[in-house]
């Protein structure tokens, strides 16, 4: 703490990124980047638009915006872009949730809690701190699947990871669609966060976007981060009715009109023109997903089943001891997991998936683990 921070920097509770290690060469499972290089023509895109950087970028993102609506099908107006994925949920939680009123000044939403799981992206509840909103964080249902009636209700708004994050388990597009249509009989904003919604390939997972047309109060959120190799460039995507979109370009223009640069602009529309080499990458991951996780409950590890770029799994009993010290025991041995010390979770490693090389030498490494203890 410091005399020189305002009170509201005082009662933040910062996001913790995961790792990015320096010091040491590990097998890097721990952010869920995508194991494979971008499209070479992203690369080509950004040497060219390096050429350029004298001038200022376009503020609204045009070239940008046309060919993402384009690739989601719909019209440029629906589509808003920002720096990270992570920047556009600020943003929406910022245009679209009623902060705690001050001053009398009710608005139809009231002061009613925004709501989102309990067990989720552990950065919802840091952008609830940082714009002073009332949230409610609903539990997982005991096998940890999102109970989507418990959405049904009177809320200030929802958000929701789908697939959920750190669980990777999804829910189906028909409950996704009875919460839009419950809040939006109160006008409430959905917000759907669909950062690993391209590794899904259970029948009934599958993209909101087709909904948007029907609901003004839905707002799917994308990111090039994973299912592009782009988590270095920054780049994500919202997508909604018009009203949605100029909500956040709202709240853009009220804090920096320039938050995408002319690199990211360029090999962002490069990554959306190269649909058929990205298919094809995220195609083997999720065959390395299904590998990795039969190899893992073949060893007596509980797997949670996952629709996302990383799975969640906690030892056997007869380990005998918990995630933390599984994780820590891999780390040793130079593998990177992710681990959260939450109550509920505190057994679990998250594991994103790496190349198929990679995965072996993690199965390898789990195998003595187990075998050593
Ligand atoms: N949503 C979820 C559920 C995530 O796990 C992440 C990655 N940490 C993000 C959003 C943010 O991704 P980015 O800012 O890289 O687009």
């Amino acid at each position: 703490m410091s005399v020189y921070w305002s009170e509201k920097t005082r009662r933040l509770q910062p996001y913790v990124p995961g790792e990015q290690p320096r010091d040491r060469k590990f097998i890097k499972l721990n952010t869920n980047e995508n194991p494979y290089p971008p499209s070479p023509m992203v690369v080509e895109a950004i040497q060219k638009a390096a050429c350029n950087l004298r001038l200022y970028p376009d503020p609204f993102c045009t070239e940008l915006r046309e060919t993402a609506a384009a690739t989601f099908g719909v019209k440029p107006g629906e589509v808003f872009a920002g720096n990270g994925s992570d920047e556009i949920l600020a943003f929406a939680f910022a245009a679209f949730f009623n902060s705690i009123a001050k001053s009398g000044t009710e608005t139809p939403a009231g002061n009613s809690p925004i709501l989102f799981p309990d067990i989720t992206y552990s950065f919802y509840p840091v952008y609830a701190g940082l714009w002073d909103l009332p949230y409610r964080a609903v539990p997982l249902r005991g096998d940890f699947s999102i109970d989507y009636s418990a959405y049904l209700g009177k809320s200030g708004g929802i958000i929701l990871p789908n697939p959920n994050a750190p669980t990777g388990m999804a829910l189906p597009l028909e409950e996704l669609w009875k919460i839009a249509a419950a809040a939006e009989l109160d006008k409430r904003v959905f917000v759907l966060d669909e950062a690993y919604i391209a590794f899904a390939d259970k029948e009934g997972i599958a993209t909101a976007l087709p909904l948007i047309k029907e609901f003004p109060n839905l707002l799917v959120v994308r990111t090039l981060s994973k299912e592009a190799s782009l988590a270095g460039l920054r780049i994500g995507f919202a997508i909604g009715q018009v009203d949605l979109i100029q909500g956040l370009f709202r709240i853009h223009d009220s804090f920096n009109s320039y938050t995408m640069d002319r690199l990211a602009l360029a090999g962002a529309c490069a990554a959306l023109k190269d649909a058929s080499y990205y298919k094809e990458i995220n195609r083997k991951i999720i065959a390395t997903r299904g590998r990795v996780s039969a190899g893992l409950e073949a060893s007596g590890f509980k797997v949670l089943p996952s629709q996302a770029n990383f799975i969640f799994a906690s030892p056997p009993a007869s380990y005998g001891k918990g995630g933390q010290e599984f994780y820590a025991a891999l780390r040793e041995r130079g593998i990177l997991v992710r681990h959260f010390s939450k109550p509920r979770i505190a057994d679990f490693m998250r594991i994103s998936m790496g190349t198929d090389d990679d995965m072996d030498a993690f199965l390898e490494v789990c195998g003595k683990i187990i075998n050593e203890k």
